[in-house]
C-alpha cells in the first residue's frame, strides 16, 4: 500500500479519489484550502492553502503526490487572472520545488482538455496545444514546469488532461449540475451559442481510475488524455437530461461565451496504452447517477 497526498482533496474530483484510494486501503493526506465534506475517517485531512503554506510536513513520507488543487473553470478565467495564475501555477511550482530531492515515486498534475483549444479534434498529446483561453494557458504552464522538475531535478511526472468530468458532486459552476438543479426546479437552462459545441464528457469514477492507475503505475515524463466516455453534442446531452429526468428542458438562448472550445474530443491511444483503460460509463447512467444526488441534496423523487 503507498501513501499518498492528494491537494485538493475538498473538491468534486478529489472528493471521489480520496474516498477511493482509502477504500484500497492506502495511507491518505488530504490537503485543501478548505474543510472537506464526509471525508473517510482513515483519511488525514489538513486546511491549508498551498501558496504559504509549510510543504515539508505534508510531503514527509509520501510514495506520491496527486495535485488537483487549482483554479478551476474557462469563462470566469478571463476576468480573475490572478487566481488562475496562482492557483493554477504558483501551487504546481511550489509542489516540485518542495519535491527537490525526494524520493517520491509520481507527481501527478490534474491538467484539461483546455490545453487544446482550437487544435484538430480529436486532439493527440503530441500534437498542437492552442489555448484559447487563461485558463487553459494556465495548465499548460503548470504543464510545462513538470516537464522542467522533470528534466531538471529527476522529479517524475504525468499530467492528466482531463476532459468534462461529471458526475454526483459536480461543482456548481459546471453544465451538468447547472442543467439537472435547474431542470429540477422547473427553470429554463441558458444555452450558450447554439448548443452544436461537442463535449467529451467524462464519469468522474473513471476519471478517479485513470487518476490511480497514472498514480501508482510506471508511466512517467508525459501527458495523457482522460476522455473518451461520451464525446455527444450539447444539444444531444439536453435530451438525454429529458430522458433521465422525464421532464421537458426550457432553453434560454444566450450569446456563445468566449473562450468556449467549438469541439473537445480525446484521442485515447496514449491513455489505453500506458494505463490499460478507457472511460466507458454511458452518458445517461452517469446523468441518472448525478440527477439522484441533486435530488438528494435538493429534495424531490425521481419522477
Ligand atoms: P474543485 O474546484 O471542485 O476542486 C479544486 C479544489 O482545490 C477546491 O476544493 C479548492 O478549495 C482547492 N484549492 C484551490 N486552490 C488551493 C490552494 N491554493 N490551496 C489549497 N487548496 C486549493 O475542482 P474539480 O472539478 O474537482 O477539479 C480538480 C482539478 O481538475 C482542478 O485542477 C481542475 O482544473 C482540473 N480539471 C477539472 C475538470 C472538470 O471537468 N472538473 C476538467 C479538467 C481539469
Amino acid at each position: 500500500m503507498a501513501r499518498l497526498l492528494v491537494t485538493g482533496a475538498a473538491g468534486f474530483i478529489g472528493t471521489h479519489l480520496v474516498r477511493r484510494l482509502a477504500a484500497d486501503g492506502h495511507s491518505v493526506v488530504g490537503v485543501d484550502r478548505r474543510p472537506a465534506v464526509g471525508a473517510p475517517s482513515s483519511v488525514d485531512f489538513r486546511v491549508a492553502d498551498l501558496l504559504d503554506a509549510d510543504l515539508a510536513p505534508l510531503l514527509d513520507g509520501a510514495d506520491a503526490v496527486i495535485h488537483l488543487a487549482g483554479q478551476p473553470g474557462v469563462r470566469e478565467s478571463w476576468g480573475q487572472f490572478h487566481a488562475y495564475s496562482r492557483g493554477n501555477i504558483e501551487t504546481t511550482q511550489r509542489l516540485l520545488e518542495a519535491l527537490r530531492g525526494r524520493p517520491v515515486r509520481k507527481f501527478l498534475l490534474a491538467s484539461t482538455s483546455s490545453v487544446y483549444g482550437s487544435a484538430t479534434m480529436p486532439a493527440r498529446e503530441d500534437g498542437p496545444t492552442l489555448p484559447v483561453s487563461p485558463y487553459g494557458a494556465t495548465k499548460l504552464a503548470a504543464e510545462a514546469l513538470c516537464d522542467l522538475y522533470g528534466r531538471t531535478a529527476g522529479v517524475p511526472w504525468v499530467a492528466l488532461r482531463y476532459f468534462t468530468v461529471y458526475g454526483p458532486g459536480q461543482r456548481p459552476d459546471m453544465a451538468f449540475t447547472r442543467w439537472l438543479s435547474a431542470v429540477h426546479a422547473g427553470r429554463p437552462i441558458p444555452l450558450y451559442g447554439a448548443g452544436d459545441q461537442i463535449r467529451d464528457f467524462t464519469y468522474v469514477d473513471d476519471v478517479v481510475e485513470a487518476t490511480v492507475r497514472a498514480a501508482l503505475g510506471p508511466v512517467s515524463g508525459l501527458a495523457v488524455n482522460v476522455g473518451g466516455g461520451s464525446p455527444v453534442s450539447v444539444r444531444e446531452a439536453l435530451s438525454a437530461i429529458e430522458r433521465v429526468t422525464g421532464r421537458w428542458v426550457a432553453i434560454d438562448r444566450q450569446p456563445p461565451a468566449p473562450g468556449d472550445m467549438a469541439v473537445t474530443r480525446a484521442d485515447t491511444a496514449r491513455l489505453e496504452r500506458e494505463l490499460g483503460f478507457k472511460p466507458a460509463t454511458p452518458l445517461e447512467d452517469g446523468l441518472a447517477a448525478q440527477y439522484r444526488w441533486i435530488l438528494a441534496r435538493e429534495g424531490g423523487e425521481p419522477v
